[in-house]
């Protein structure tokens, strides 16, 4: 799978639980190693649960692939050209993968543009092409390497790149929530306080990208982990998520919250989801194949559905912690663990050595080491 291999690099497995959507119920694999990034998700999907479970849609599996053309006298008069031969264009790009277009899918579309560069305008190619259930990324830039020699001809240009774009906005995964006012109260907080102050944290999040990183780091913490569990690839989706972020000039939100009827809080969420459940390493990792399984999704639209709550459930969680008693409690149980671990006691000590540190706030290493000691000559 790569090269100069030396071992691999393990990270853990878990289940995200709660999770019902359009009417069906998911156990999430996850692979992440950050603590209470798998309890969020579990949080937030049994608020949403009460509300009725997650609404999604995911539009169909269009992967945009770009062909970059150089050397015209005239870009604009190249671009009638390839208009003029999209026929052409598209059963030439349709003799590369025949399993594809057997199963429905193929290139279904050509867009040319002229781009402004610093070297001046140049013509760009985009051929929109229906992957299926893959991620595409391969059969794409196999596709347009095929392609690139008629487009010389056609267009009497000099193509450079061949390559698919990771800012898939044709290939759109929508996820809707409401939460009831009441589950949302714990702990000294009424719901409407809950559901205004996580309101205030998405205005924050859409006046600041300072803050708007942050919000969908986290939104990303969950996507990431059903990325990584089901062995797709994740660079690919952080990349043309966060390119979709700043689309409009400003980068956002990928999220949205409001206050819907009767005090209840409403969510969504919408960004590009490519990921396959064939191709890549969903079928050659073992690991990867078993979570496919146990998650049980028939196609990649099911999947992009998925993780497009989980990236809503996540965000919730994190909201409405960040807003009410902060992440640091939920989260110092497992993070003094992995403290208490990463210096190398006495596997008898562990527990006590967190407890300690969880009830002083202290969660150091050297205070971790102190303790273990102090444990070590008091018996
Ligand atoms: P792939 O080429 O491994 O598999 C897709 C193949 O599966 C198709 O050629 C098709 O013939 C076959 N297939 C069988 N049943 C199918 C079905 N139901 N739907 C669709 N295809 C079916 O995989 P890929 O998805 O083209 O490429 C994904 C890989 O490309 C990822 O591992 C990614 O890391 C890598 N990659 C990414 C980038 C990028 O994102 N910029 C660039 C290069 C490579």
């Amino acid at each position: 799978m790569s090269e100069n291999v030396v071992g691999t690099c393990s990270l853990p497995l878990a289940i995200a639980t709660n999770f019902l959507i359009d009417g069906k119920d998911y156990l999430v694999p996850m692979a992440i190693e950050e603590s209470s990034v798998v309890a969020g998700a579990s949080h937030g999907a049994k608020l949403v649960r009460e509300g009725g479970g997650f609404t999604t849609e995911a539009t169909p599996p269009l992967m945009i692939g770009q062909i970059q053309v150089l050397d015209l006298a005239d870009p604009y008069e190249a671009v009638e050209r390839l208009l003029d031969a999209k026929g052409r264009l598209l059963e030439e790009a349709n003799k590369v993968d025949p399993v594809i277009v057997a199963l429905g899918g193929g290139a279904q579309d050509i867009e040319p543009r002229v781009i402004d560069s610093p070297r001046g305008p140049m013509l760009v190619l985009h051929l929109l092409y229906d992957v299926r259930d893959a991620m595409g990324a391969n059969v794409i830039n196999t596709t347009l390497e095929a392609l690139a020699p008629l487009v010389e001809e056609i267009t009497g240009g000099r193509v450079n790149l061949r390559i698919i774009s990771n800012l898939a906005d044709r290939r759109l995964a929508r996820a809707q929530a409401t939460v009831p006012q009441e589950a949302l109260t714990f702990d000294g907080f009424e719901g409407k306080e809950v559901v205004e102050r996580i309101l205030e944290a998405h205005a924050f999040a859409q006046a600041d990208p300072y803050r708007a990183a942050t919000h969908n780091k986290g939104v990303m913490n969950g996507i990431d982990g059903v990325a990584l569990a089901t062995g797709n690839d994740w660079r690919a989706i952080e990349a043309g998520a966060h390119a979709y972020a700043a689309r409009n000039g400003k980068y956002s939100p990928l999220t949205s919250w409001h206050r819907g009827e009767e005090g209840n809080l409403g969510g969504s969420i919408e960004l590009p989801i490519s990921v396959g459940i064939v191709g890549g390493a969903t079928r050659a990792n073992p690991t990867a194949k078993v979570a496919l399984k146990i998650l049980g999704v028939n196609s990649a639209r099911e999947l992009d559905r998925v993780m497009a709550a989980v990236g809503l459930a996540q965000n919730l969680a994190a909201l409405r912690a960040l807003a009410t008693e902060g992440i640091q409690r939920g989260h110092m149980a497992l993070h003094a663990r992995n403290v208490a671990l990463s210096v190398g006691m006495p596997e008898k000590y562990i527990d006590q050595v967190v407890d300690q540190m969880v009830e002083e706030r202290k969660i150091r290493p050297d205070r971790a080491q102190e303790i273990a000691r102090e444990l070590g000559t008091s018996r």
